[in-house]
């Protein structure tokens, strides 16, 4: 018995059999004697289809009004969760971000959460009611919607787990767990019962799409253990903590990102300072190099690669074919049919490698 936050996210409450699944798991939950904050992400595709009808009207909205529009999404399932568990015979309150008490800074899009004041949620905790919150968003000081990024209904979670000094978060999805790699892909790959908070960030930050990293950051500063879990299958799922058991494996795990393009500029006059020189160029017009390679010099001549995002692929020769020691007729290859893989793990470094 406690407090327990569990948090369902777009695919979990996507049609109406899947909400009553969820009011089902929230409504045992109580049952059982805890307190129980639920906090829910906009129905499935929602709010990519609401993004899309913002675009047939105005491509170029600001950032406020598409937050207003936004942050409908999770207010249609709040209700409709609410209503579920009503259907149930429980009591139960849905609340919008402001309503839970969460303010934000404003950049709109992508707002910080400053605070979250729990008077009204703890209010209706001891009512006895299941509170059910909209992920994602909250108030500004001006008292407009803010929405938190994309995936940010697990920070939302969070964020009522540290304020709340929660027994527990869960965070429930359709995959059962963090694997070394993505099951639907890589058929043997394994779930991990524990991981720690770094690995996790390591995995989330380079592309596994389980947990907002925002929301393992948080999770982290607070100390609040999160229990990743499917809503559909109800096996243990992954611990994300401090000091996770090793489960003797070396590597924890394994993603993939292919938004790349290694370019290569081969022949390059071997003199000290010349990569400086190339990655300054780089720098100075905002391109974010990665995994860089340059080979042993030979008759006087070394070649080096290194791999940006496809779309700074462009930008980045142009910057290259601007410096005095680039000549018009020195090779400049660029391969966008590569990925990176990185392999994350326990007490290693990353290594990322590419890979064509
Ligand atoms: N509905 C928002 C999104 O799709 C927030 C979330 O799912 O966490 O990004
Ligand atoms: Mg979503």
């Amino acid at each position: 018995m406690g407090l327990i936050v569990q948090k369902f996210g777009g695919s979990s409450v996507a049609n109406a059999e899947r909400v009553m699944n969820v009011a089902k798991i929230v409504t045992d939950t109580y049952k059982q004697g805890n307190d129980v904050v639920v906090v829910v992400s906009a129905q499935g595709d929602t709010t990519d289809d609401l993004i899309a009808k913002a675009k047939e009207i105005n491509t170029n909205a600001t950032k406020r009004e598409m937050d207003m529009l936004l942050a409908s999404g999770e207010q249609i399932s709040i209700a409709l969760l609410a209503m579920a568990i009503q259907s149930l015979g429980f009591p139960v309150i849905s609340l919008l971000g402001w309503q839970a008490g969460f303010s934000t800074n404003s950049v709109y899009s992508a707002a910080r959460i400053k605070k979250v004041n729990t008077d009204r949620l703890k209010m209706e905790l001891g009512n006895k009611k299941i509170v059910v919150v909209a992920g994602f968003q909250g108030l500004n000081d001006k008292e407009d919607i803010t929405t938190l990024g994309r995936g940010g209904s697990d920070t939302s979670a969070v964020a009522i787990a540290c304020a709340l000094q929660a027994d527990k978060c869960q965070i429930f999805t359709d995959v059962d767990g963090v694997y070394t790699a993505d099951p639907r892909k890589v058929k043997n790959a394994k779930k991990l019962s524990e991981i720690t908070y770094d690995e996790m960030l390591e995995l989330a930050t380079l592309g596994a799409q389980v947990l907002n990293n925002r929301s393992v950051e948080m999770a982290k500063k607070y100390n609040i253990a999160l229990e990743v879990i499917s809503s559909l299958n109800p096996i243990p799922g992954t611990i994300v903590k401090e000091v996770a058991k090793m489960e003797k494996m070396l590597v924890r795990g394994v993603t993939k990102d292919t938004d790349v393009a290694r370019i290569s500029i081969v022949g390059l006059t071997d003199v000290p300072g010349i990569a400086f020189k190339i990655f300054s160029k780089l720098a100075a017009n905002n391109i974010n190099v990665d995994i860089i390679l340059q080979s042993v010099g030979r008759n006087n001549t070394k070649d080096i690669a290194f791999t940006v995002s496809k779309d700074n692929a462009p930008v980045a020769i142009e910057a290259l074919r601007a410096l005095p020691f680039v000549d018009e007729d020195l090779p400049i290859e660029c391969d966008t049919d590569v990925a990176k893989v990185s392999v994350v793990g326990a007490g290693m470094e990353t290594h990322p490698g590419t890979a064509s």
